[in-house]
């Protein structure tokens, strides 16, 4: 049986990530729509800390570059339950990323429709100066994912494409990504139009393939190490333990800041 979905349906870099790790769950999750409640690691209260802090810091920076005054935000640093945020913002206001000229539009949206389909990024900040566009991405993640990784990623390839399809953009396209647990190693990637073309081509046949997917197509993992940090893993009768903390790949908090829900991950 064909699977409904929605004309309306949105593609975007976590429910992409996610159909690329296990067809089922992206069918449990985003067509059926199924909430499973499971603890996703044994250690909830630091994963819950992680994320919670990382959600306080993109708030802090959100209002940074909107012109909030620093002085204040630096108090509101300061009086963080976790120290962390107090440190990320120190390295934060420290490093270039806090002085950047020209358009700046912090936590901003877009959605491009291409080839007939929707796709919706949500940057942390896009700056436009000289001409060009420069998009930032603010992480604090406790394992930090090698510059093959983040190049390979869905949220490096799509979002250069969706901007350059919603802004008509010029090129080249700069994708900046700083991880605050090493400020001093900011990460850049440069997108010239054919690299953006190549994207186009490969997030047009993912998304077809999508599309085309009869229900029993909607395959589980083979990967167990995958199922391991799932919600849906009772659900799917693939361990009922919870992971420690150090099994998660990355703390995804472009998940949370897409859908804006709090229990995206322990649903
Ligand atoms: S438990 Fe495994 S097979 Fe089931 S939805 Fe999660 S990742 Fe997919």
């Amino acid at each position: 049986m064909k699977t409904n979905i929605p004309a309306d349906f949105s593609f975007s870099q976590s429910n992409l990530h996610t159909y690329l790790r296990c067809r089922y769950k992206f069918y449990l999750r985003y067509i059926q729509g199924l909430l499973w409640p499971a603890q996703l690691t044994s250690d909830a209260l630091v994963y819950e800390e992680d994320r919670n802090a990382g959600i306080r810091f993109h708030q802090l920076l959100h209002q940074y570059f909107i012109g909030f005054d620093q002085d204040l935000l630096v108090q509101m640093a300061q009086n963080d339950p976790d120290p962390r945020v107090l440190e990320w913002f120190s390295s934060f206001l420290l490093s270039p990323f806090a002085q950047l000229d020209g358009e700046l539009n912090p936590e901003k949206t877009l959605n491009a429709n291409i080839d007939g389909k929707l796709f919706t990024i949500k940057m942390d900040l896009l700056q436009f100066v000289d001409g060009l566009y420069h998009i930032y991405d603010w992480k604090t993640s406790r394992k930090i994912p090698s510059r093959k990784t983040l190049l390979e990623s869905v949220q490096t390839k799509l979002y250069p494409l969706v901007l350059s399809e919603a802004l008509s953009s010029n090129f080249p396209i700069h994708f900046h990504i700083l991880e605050l647990n090493q400020v001093d190693a900011p990460i850049t990637f440069t997108f010239s139009a054919p690299e953006v073309a190549k994207s186009r081509d490969y997030f047009m046949l993912l998304t077809d393939e999508i599309l085309a997917l009869e229900e029993h197509e909607f395959f589980r993992t083979d990967k167990l190490q995958i199922c391991k940090t799932c919600e849906y893993r009772s659900h799917c009768n693939r361990g009922i333990k919870a992971p420690g903390i150090s099994d998660l790949e990355l703390l995804d908090m472009e998940d949370y800041l897409e859908t804006g829900n709090l229990n995206t991950d322990l649903v």
